[in-house]
């Protein structure tokens, strides 16, 4: 007889982040596998709680948090200006970027009230401002911004409700150049935080048709676009530019290799990767 082990056993592993090698584990008998997993789960509670003591005597920050001080310090060694814009977006700003009721990303918007939601993405700020800074410094305009985005998910293990966007925009990319700026950039945001099997991958967006994809294995880290585009006479942009935005909570998740975006997210249960209910 194999035994496997059971849903609640295999929950828990996955909670305290156990090595995928163990789940595939089988075992002659239900007592042999209690057994195992109580040795198991022993070990890993302990590594968790290293971890915390780890945290607070030496790290100081958790991932994420280093993460992004990494991209902005570097973005701003780039020319990059960090912009800080508000996270209620007005229901207008995502009718300008077609998000509207028959759109299929309007189901994921959480609304505030009739006029207002939580920003799903930091775009329709970037595009604003990018026209406004145009006029006052000319260009090339390099912004970005890092902070939450909401969107209404089916709860996958790649998906969060709250996550961190960090979103980069370039105007005035020489004509030509916007796909080999895309890449360049890509290569830079990866080396900074030292993340080296990556790679780019075109897919199609329900926003802006074409992207280019950072992607690590099956997870998608950021999602590339570029104008001129569709979308851009109803900011005012004529331009050519380009754009990445990265989810900062897969970036950690594909470096520490979770299986699940929510030990990285923001939480009660966990704190910088590590279970705190143990
Ligand atoms: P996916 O196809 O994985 O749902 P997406 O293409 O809808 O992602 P984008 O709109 O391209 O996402 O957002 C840019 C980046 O933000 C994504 O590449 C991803 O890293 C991150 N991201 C998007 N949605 C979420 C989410 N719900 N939770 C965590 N990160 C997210
Ligand atoms: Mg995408």
């Amino acid at each position: 007889m194999s035994v496997t082990w059971t849903v609640t056993q295999k929950q828990k592993l996955i909670e305290l982040n156990g090595e995928p090698a163990l789940f595939n584990q089988t075992f002659t008998s239900s007592s042999e596998r209690d057994q195992a997993f109580q040795k198991i789960e022993r070990e890993l509670v302990q590594k968790n709680k290293q971890h915390l003591l780890e945290l607070k005597n030496s790290g100081f920050r958790p991932l994420v948090c280093q993460l992004e001080s990494k991209m902005v310090n570097r973005l701003n060694a780039e020319g990059f200006v960090q912009v800080v814009t508000p996270i209620m977006l007005a229901k207008g700003m995502l009718e300008k970027m077609t998000i509207t009721q028959d759109h299929p990303l309007s189901k994921q918007v959480f609304w505030v009230d009739d006029n207002r939601c939580l920003r799903p993405m930091l775009a329709p700020n970037l595009y604003y401002l990018m026209h406004d800074l145009n006029r006052l410094w000319g260009k090339p305009v390099r912004i970005f911004e890092v902070g939450p985005c909401f969107r209404k998910e089916s709860q996958g293990a790649n998906h969060l409700n709250e996550f961190t966007m960090l979103n980069l925009v370039e105007l005035g990319t020489p004509e030509g150049e916007q796909t080999a700026r895309l890449r360049e950039l890509a290569a830079i945001m990866m080396d900074t935080i030292g993340l080296k099997n990556y790679k780019l991958e075109t897919d199609t967006s329900e926003v802006y048709d074409t992207t280019i994809d950072v992607v690590a294995g099956d997870l998608e880290l950021g999602s590339g676009a570029y104008g001129p585009h569709k979308l851009d006479p109803a900011w005012g942009i004529v331009d050519p530019w380009v754009g990445i935005g990265f989810g900062v909570e897969r970036l950690a998740m594909a470096l520490q290799g979770h299986r699940t975006i929510r030990r990285v997210g923001r939480s009660l249960s966990y704190l910088d990767g590590s279970r705190l209910n143990i």
